[in-house]
């Protein structure tokens, strides 16, 4: 019997990836184009696994109804598992994910926003298109000498680091678990929004991380600093970066990710009525440049995310665990059965 997927919030890209790493039609997978919710959970009914994305909703009944449903497995195709209460799937249904698919696809995609922000190249763009070769306000600054302000320095932090390195820069950085023996300059989070010109966010979205851009950070920030956010929308209270950015003390704001982001990322609305005047304000703001959570969307990435998800799935099914499941002990008290090869329950 072939194990059954139902494969929530599909998009064209990610059919193709999933239907070439399943050449072998080794997985019965059927695509819905709905996002996973209390709303949609019966469809999974009779599955055997659920493959969900960064803005599916894995509350707490969402998960019962799934292992109600016979659903033994929640696959995530992403990384970040803030959509996901581990807390409340522990002991119920197993949850595992993609760690790493490409760090360089977010940091690259980091970069070229910082770039194309500070360089002015969106509004370049549109200028010579329309044969306007004019060069009035579009003066940039040198990323030369510049500091950036790195949060949070696992796989996608360090490789940002690196290429800001290549670019002259110098690096202050902060995380939670500073990374022993890196050479990285670790500072105070304040030290970071008092002297960096530009700081990016590569840290996940937490309690504790939660609008860690907000009043009070902003108001710590240097004059004109540019924020970089490829990590989860969350971080940075949209409202007050929005006063940031009409007080002039935030000089750009380079968006892929938002925290209200949900119901419309991933969806073509031109032609219609954005309802969330945040978004649609920040959108107009000639500083701000918002692409919609695509940091991650390679070939590169999408390849290793179905190969990975697949792989995370048939692990479980023929050796009954696998080696990139998600727990809260695991995170919570850093110990697991993980490590003997076992699941953590
Ligand atoms: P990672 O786990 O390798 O690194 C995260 C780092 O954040 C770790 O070093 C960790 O110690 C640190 N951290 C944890 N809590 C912190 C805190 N309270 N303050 C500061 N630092 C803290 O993860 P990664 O692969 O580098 O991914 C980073 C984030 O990027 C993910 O959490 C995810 O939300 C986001 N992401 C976005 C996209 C996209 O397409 N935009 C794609 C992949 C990942």
């Amino acid at each position: 019997m072939k194990t059954k997927i139902a494969f929530f919030d599909a998009k064209e890209y990610d059919i193709a990836s999933f239907q070439n790493a399943n050449a072998g039609e080794e997985f019965d997978i059927k695509f819905f184009e709905t996002k996973l919710s209390e709303d949609t959970v019966n469809l999974a009914n009779g599955y055997d696994a659920v493959c969900v994305f960064v803005n599916d909703d894995v509350n707490a009944a969402v998960i019962d109804a799934l292992a109600e449903g016979g659903v033994k497995l929640i696959a995530l195709r992403c990384a970040g598992y803030n959509n996901v209460d581990i807390e409340h799937a522990y002991g119920k249904i197993h949850v595992v994910r993609v760690p790493a698919y490409s760090p360089y696809a977010v940091a690259e995609h980091a970069m070229a926003l910082l770039l194309t922000s500070i360089r002015r190249i969106h509004k370049a763009f549109i200028r010579t298109r329309d044969h306007n070769f004019s060069l009035n306000g579009l003066t940039g600054f040198d990323l030369h000498g510049k500091t950036v302000g790195v949060v949070g320095t696992g796989k996608i932090g360090r490789i940002f680091i690196d290429i800001c390195k290549g670019f002259g820069m110098n690096v202050l950085a902060y995380d939670k678990f500073p990374a022993k023996d890196s050479g990285l300059n670790y500072v105070s989070l304040d030290e970071i929004w008092e002297k960096a010109d530009i700081i990016s966010f590569h840290c996940p979205l937490t309690d504790e991380t939660k609008h860690m851009v907000g009043r009070d950070s902003i108001a710590k920030m240097k004059k004109g600093v540019v924020l970089v956010n490829t990590s989860r929308g969350a971080l940075i209270d949209s409202e007050a970066l929005l006063e940031g950015i009409k007080d002039r003390k935030v000089g750009a704001a380079c968006l892929d990710v938002y925290e209200e982001e949900s119901d419309v990322f991933f969806h073509d609305f031109s032609g219609h009525i954005i309802e969330d005047d945040t978004l649609a304000r920040l959108i107009s703001m000639p500083n701000v440049i918002v692409t919609s959570h695509q940091a991650f969307l390679t070939q590169e990435a999408l390849s290793n995310i179905a190969d990975t998800t697949l792989n995370n799935i048939r692990q479980f099914v023929k050796e009954g665990h696998s080696d990139n499941e998600l727990c809260y002990k695991c995170e919570k008290f850093g110990k697991c059965p993980q490590e003997h090869k076992k699941n953590c329950f």
